[in-house]
């Protein structure tokens, strides 16, 4: 998919604040720091359509970006610097539940996970919580440019193997680097192939 055409359209503190739903969200979630702002200006080939944020976890904001007129991008708020409570399921912020359990609009979330990193629980437990919501998501390994081949390769089966003592099977997912533009085309394909799957929103 090639974007021709890449629009901020506002910023919503409420999901009942949210534009129209009558085109697809593709969403973005992870920990802060994860690469989130980088990869979609990567994806929107833009430098500084996201704001890569020195400032972790300041904005609760869900951003809306319009893609070629026709889907939305949607940036939201970082989980994991949050108190994590004795019931963690159900501690994500407000803002990122009500948008993930409310917004009848979104076609996939793609839930980012650092490359380098152990699987950390708060992720593994945000994607059960997905998967108890039969919420549709994708997983993207990001910022693989700091990794080797090799270490990355290994890093990958060792998450594998973790989602699989829970899944039955490892969830789609992509690997990328927002510094050599890795992944963009997988993804965007992806969005693509999604948004026709489903027709008009
Ligand atoms: P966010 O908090 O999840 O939005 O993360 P940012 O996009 O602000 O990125 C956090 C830090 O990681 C910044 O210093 C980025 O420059 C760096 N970063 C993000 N993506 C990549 C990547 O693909 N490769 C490398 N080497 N650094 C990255």
């Amino acid at each position: 998919m090639i974007v021709s055409k890449s629009d901020f359209i506002k910023s919503s503190s409420a999901v009942d604040q949210c534009p129209k739903d009558d085109k697809w969200d593709f969403a973005f979630i992870g920990r802060s720091n994860v690469g989130k702002s980088s990869l979609i200006n990567m994806l929107c080939n833009r430098v500084a359509l996201a704001k890569v944020s020195a400032t972790p976890g300041k904005t609760q904001l869900i951003n809306h970006f319009l893609i070629n007129d026709l889907f939305y991008i949607v940036d939201l708020p970082g989980y994991g610097y949050a108190k994590v409570s004795k019931s963690i399921k159900e501690d994500f912020q407000k803002i990122i539940k009500s948008y993930i359990l409310e917004r009848e609009s979104m076609a996939c979330l793609f839930v980012l996970v650092d490359s380098r990193h152990e699987p950390q629980k708060i992720d593994l437990q945000f994607m059960e919580f997905l998967g108890e919501n039969g919420i549709p998501f994708a997983i993207i390994f990001t910022k693989a440019d700091k990794l080797t081949e090799k270490q990355l390769a290994a890093n990958l089966e060792v998450y594998k193997q973790k989602m699989l003592e829970v899944w039955e099977e490892m969830p789609r997912y992509f690997v990328s680097s927002s510094a050599h533009s890795l992944g963009r085309e997988e993804i965007l394909d992806y969005i693509d192939s999604v948004r026709k799957e489903l027709g008009d929103a």
